[in-house]
């Protein structure tokens, strides 16, 4: 089975686990380079990115993540791990970094405060015919999609809320928590793709 970590600074790690060892994945989580070290793929959860971004950077995580990503080692963020993940973040805190890899332009809590959280269904053509039932917390959208990236999933509005490029990936929404399996899977693909 792929061993994949799960990036445990902050927000909702526990829940990527559980879905994780759920598919057969070995699921552990990841606070440490040394743990980094021993994982096929890594999956940075919903939460607060400013918090991560601060976090790896006390725990000294923030570059040899860089490093591993630079190294093509799967990622899949979701919520502010997609922020994690974007090249560009339009409306960051002062001093806020990401980790990057994934050349997007990202806005965080794009949806406005009336709308904090919703729910839509998405059709991600990736993933087959079964539209998926998309959770948004207080989420980012993706407002460019740079050369090779490409998107996963836009909501009608065409506002795009998921993106890959190569090993990496990321949803604006959260499908740890509803029970839905297919983005885990297809980033376990990633994963086993990668190792052979
Ligand atoms: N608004 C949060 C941020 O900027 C993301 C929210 C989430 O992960 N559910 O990091």
């Amino acid at each position: 089975a792929p061993r994949i970590g799960v990036l445990a600074l902050q927000g909702d790690f526990r829940e990527h686990l559980a879905v994780l060892r759920g598919l057969g994945a070995e699921a552990v989580p990841v606070r440490r380079p040394a743990e980094l070290e021993t994982v096929d793929g890594l999956v940075i959860p919903g939460g607060e990115s400013t918090v991560i971004d601060k976090l790896s950077r006390s725990f000294g995580m923030a570059d040899p993540l860089r490093r591993s990503i630079a190294d093509g080692m799967p990622v899949y963020g979701t919520c502010a791990g997609l922020i994690m993940l974007a090249d560009t973040i339009l409306d960051g805190i002062e001093g806020q970094e990401s980790f990057g890899g994934l050349n997007v332009a990202v806005r965080r809590n794009a949806f406005g405060t009336q709308v904090d959280s919703f729910e839509a269904d998405l059709d991600v053509p990736a993933l087959g015919e079964q539209p998926v039932h998309a959770v948004f917390i207080r989420a980012p959208v993706v407002e460019n999609v740079g050369d090779g990236a490409s998107a996963l999933a836009a909501l009608d509005d065409g506002r795009v809320v998921a993106v890959e490029q190569g090993n990496l990936m990321g949803t604006s929404f959260h499908p740890e928590v509803t029970g839905e399996t297919r983005f885990h899977q297809y980033f376990l693909d990633k994963v086993r793709a990668a190792r052979s």
